[in-house]
């Protein structure tokens, strides 16, 4: 297996580093019509418990 022949400098570490960035969640509207809520794609809804057009979870 290959293995680095220096140690990678401060400078180089920190710069790789700083290119960790956050991202926004992907948000799509509940398919429920009387819902609409905001909600993460392939996720029950869970402001009205539906998914893919059934109640799979109570309604909190
Ligand atoms: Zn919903």
């Amino acid at each position: 297996m290959a293995v680095p022949k220096r140690r990678m400098s401060r400078s180089n570490t920190r710069s790789r580093r700083s290119q960790w960035k956050t991202s926004a969640p992907t948000l799509a509207p509940c398919s429920n019509r009387a819902c609409r809520e905001l909600k993460p794609p392939h996720v029950a809804c869970p402001n009205c418990g539906q998914y893919a057009g059934r109640a799979v979870v109570a309604p909190a």
